[in-house]
């Protein structure tokens, strides 16, 4: 569940504040502290906060092993502890739960696959009913359940197509009417809600532009439109909030920039300050990042800090996050991946450009001899928007040969994106 239990809602009742103040000391990126706080985290199981998150163990467990891998420290975690324990969490019908004997769920079952794909270890449980699974709760107007008890969101159309797209089997659902049930839920704004007609909030934002981005639909997002809103979320301090009038909080630093990072607006937002925001909400005794300073710091907020700071400053000594999948591109781009990422994230034109390289084809960036037809249908979405291929204005998307043409370095070519695979 990249997903998790509902932010932003503290307000304060006799004075309303919308913002936070931040310190004048900004201090450091304290990796090493965080790796400690999220290994103990999983390892103390007598504390209270862990026996209160059984609920979404299996989505604790994919924040923390991100997190852990983006820092490069995975091998710290007990991998057979967590294969076993994700092989005992999916049930007869196919799907994963949260733990064992709870019910399966499509935000579990996506964090299940997430991390099996980390681990490259998907034959631990049976991916063919897994699919099944994912396909019976695609309902009629194309929308999904979250479980068989019949509750309706974007989050699920994305957990649907995100966990499918992994597994290379997004031929299991009907994909045009799963992306004709995204438009639905797009508003006035440019933005999207959880159903149609419900307010505009950023986490659901990430979740229908990438619905729209692994399906190749992102010529269907009015991308300026959006791009606002997004970044009015940020407010003086830096910080972003989920929906107007909300007080800042790190998780969104992740959505708002993800979907930011999809749409090629990242530049849009003043990295600078958002850096700072982030950074003061580090526990700078114990490790880990809370919602904003002061609170309490947890495993969520823990990876969408280091998320956020990977996709904006790659100076740190962080792995480059994938904004589609929130996982290392690294795992999202392996060339035995038949689902392979073509193209993001693409960011300013000028970062990388550098002309006297030589050209850079599509299929050695992606360290693959062939491109298959999904990455075809996002990379002409791509170069819709950010013009990103030195492509004829008049090729129809039925005639794009990605092969045939050459990348421009620092147009395209995205961001960060590791050329040599694990
Ligand atoms: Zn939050």
């Amino acid at each position: 569940m990249i997903l998790g239990s509902s932010c932003n809602t503290v307000s304060d009742t006799t004075t309303l504040k919308h913002d936070i103040e931040l310190p004048s000391k900004i201090p450091e990126l304290l990796l090493e502290k965080h790796v400690k706080y999220l290994i103990s985290y999983e390892t103390d199981k007598d504390e209270y906060t862990y026996c209160m998150t059984e609920h979404m163990r299996m989505s604790g467990m994919y924040w923390g092993l991100t997190a852990l891998d983006l820092m490069g420290k995975l091998e710290q975690a007990d991998k057979q502890r967590v294969l076993e324990f994700i092989g005992q969490c999916q049930s007869d019908c196919g799907g994963i739960s949260a733990s064992i004997e709870h019910d399966p769920h499509l935000l579990y079952t996506l964090s299940a696959i997430q991390i099996l794909c980390i681990y490259d270890a998907l034959d631990v449980i049976n991916v063919e009913k897994v699919v099944k699974y994912v396909k019976e709760r695609q309902q009629p107007d194309g929308s999904f359940t979250g479980d068989c008890w019949g509750e309706v969101d974007v989050r699920f159309s994305f957990c649907a197509v995100a966990t499918l797209s992994l597994v290379n089997r997004l031929d299991a659902i009907n994909i045009e009417k799963a992306v004709e049930f995204i438009i639905k839920c797009m508003n006035f704004d440019g933005a999207f809600g959880s159903k149609p007609g419900s307010e505009s909030h950023a986490g659901l934002i990430y979740c229908c532009v990438g619905l729209l981005s692994i399906t190749g639909h992102l010529h269907l997002i009015d991308a300026d439109r959006l791009g606002w809103w997004l970044c009015e979320r940020q407010l003086p301090s830096g910080g972003l909030n989920g929906r107007p009038e909300k007080l800042p909080d790190v998780c969104y630093s992740w959505w708002v920039l993800s979907a930011l990072t999809i749409l090629g607006r990242l530049h849009w937002i003043d990295k600078k300050r958002l850096v700072n925001y982030i950074l003061i909400c580090q526990d700078t005794e114990s490790g880990g990042f809370s919602d904003r300073p002061g609170d309490v710091a947890d495993p969520f907020h823990t990876l969408f800090g280091l998320t956020a700071l990977s996709l904006l400053d790659r100076d740190y000594s962080l792995k480059p996050i994938n904004p589609t999948y929130c996982m290392p591109e690294t795992i999202v781009k392996h060339p035995l991946n038949p689902t392979c990422r073509a193209l993001f994230p693409v960011e300013q034109k000028s970062t990388l450009n550098s002309s006297e390289d030589p050209p850079l084809t599509l299929q050695s960036w992606l360290g693959i001899s062939k491109v298959n037809e999904h990455a075809k249908n996002e990379l002409y979405d791509m170069k819709l928007i950010n013009n990103s291929l030195d492509i004829p204005n008049q090729t129809k998307r039925d005639t794009f040969e990605p092969e045939v043409y050459n990348f421009s370095r620092g147009y395209g070519a995205p961001v960060g994106a590791p050329r040599v695979q694990r």
